[in-house]
């Protein structure tokens, strides 16, 4: 099989040892003779997998007992409907900020049920930058934030002040680098971008955030319910779990987050850099803002892209179209991809220029 360098934004990369070991529990799962497809959720060998990747996903975090991690299907667009469900009151609000397509998702699904306010957004730039929020008040339900802007290339580097629950949506940053998480009392984020397949979506939360959640609601909407039930309330997606667990495995295995951390901060520069310094391409986000995950980038003379195409493709890379909303380029180089793969993109920029 030739190598590819594999770019794409979601579903995207995954270690190699993970499509390896996620195939032979395909085969034949611990040994048991039975393919991981058609054991029982409620066998105990699953039960071990699940109880795992609930452990790990703390243990990566920092996190501790005030935290529970459940995982559910729906994708991260679930958990913009079941957000204000849960955390939204009758008469209250809810402060979002847009940042993007995901944002402005996000928000639209909280307008349906109940008051928010936007206190930030950069939509009016196409969602070049990161609006700078310092504080939210006790007035609101919760913020919601985006902390990696996957279309546009930009990264929250901070967060505000909140003296209301802070969530996060870590779609297409989770594990990537190191920050305080104990901040947040809500994190979610779809497996498909930096921590598994698609089809499951990670959730950690505070549980004291919960003693005030909506119970007015369908049970399956309910986060209390899924704690409860320790993500089997109803069958989970089994094989996107196992694999999960298994990038977590391979996280831990080489330094956690913070070695990953490092390794993203080197690809990341090495491709801005480039970027900086050859005049053929521009940079989409502003600087300060810019994303370790998703680099998003244009030719300035777009006459060039055909020869560009041609370039990169060339060289085994694959993925590199920006989203459809953007047009030009888009690196993603979530934990999995190496440093030998953006330096092959790098070397393509390099001789197109020469
Ligand atoms: C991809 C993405 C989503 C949507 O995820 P689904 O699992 O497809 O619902 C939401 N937020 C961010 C930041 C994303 O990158």
């Amino acid at each position: 099989m030739k190598k590819i360098h594999n770019f794409s934004a979601g579903p995207c990369i995954l270690p190699q040892e993970v499509f390896e070991k996620s195939a032979e529990a395909i085969l034949n799962f611990n040994g048991m003779g039975l393919s991981l497809l058609e054991i029982s959720h409620r066998s105990k060998e699953f039960i071990a997998v699940m109880d795992e990747a609930r452990a790990i996903a703390k243990r990566l975090l920092r996190l501790g007992d005030d935290y529970e991690v459940i995982y559910m299907g729906g994708g991260a667009s679930f958990q913009f409907v079941m957000i204000p469900y849960n955390l939204l009151s009758p008469n209250g609000k809810a402060a979002y900020t847009d940042t993007g397509v995901w944002a402005s998702k996000a928000i639209k699904e909280a307008k349906i049920i109940g008051n928010v306010d936007v206190l930030g957004s950069s939509k009016e730039d196409n969602y070049s930058y990161i609006p700078k929020i310092e504080e939210v008040g006790s007035e609101y339900d919760y913020f919601h934030c985006t902390s990696n802007n996957t279309i546009y290339g930009t990264e929250m580097k901070s967060f505000p002040k909140t003296h209301c629950p802070l969530i996060c949506d870590m779609s297409s940053d989770i594990f990537s680098r190191d920050l305080d998480f104990s901040q947040f009392d809500l994190i979610y984020a779809g497996a498909q971008k930096n921590m598994g397949p698609a089809g499951v979506t990670m959730i950690v939360i505070k549980k004291e955030i919960l003693e005030k959640a909506n119970a007015t609601i369908p049970n399956f909407m309910k986060y209390k319910v899924h704690i409860d039930k320790e993500s089997m309330y109803n069958t989970p997606p089994v094989f996107p779990i196992y694999a999960s667990l298994l990038t977590m495995q391979h996280l831990e295995k080489n330094g956690g987050i913070a070695e990953a951390e490092k390794r993203n901060i080197a690809k990341a520069k090495l491709i801005y850099d480039e970027i900086d310094r050859n005049d053929l391409f521009q940079g989409y986000s502003k600087t300060e803002d810019r994303s370790l995950m998703n680099v998003s980038f244009y030719l300035k003379d777009e006459k060039l892209s055909p020869a560009f195409d041609a370039a990169w493709k060339e060289a085994n890379i694959s993925g590199l179209k920006g989203h459809r909303d953007l047009g030009g380029y888009r690196a993603s180089i979530y934990n999995a991809m190496p440093v030998e793969s953006v330096q092959v993109l790098v070397d393509v920029m390099k001789n197109f220029k020469a």
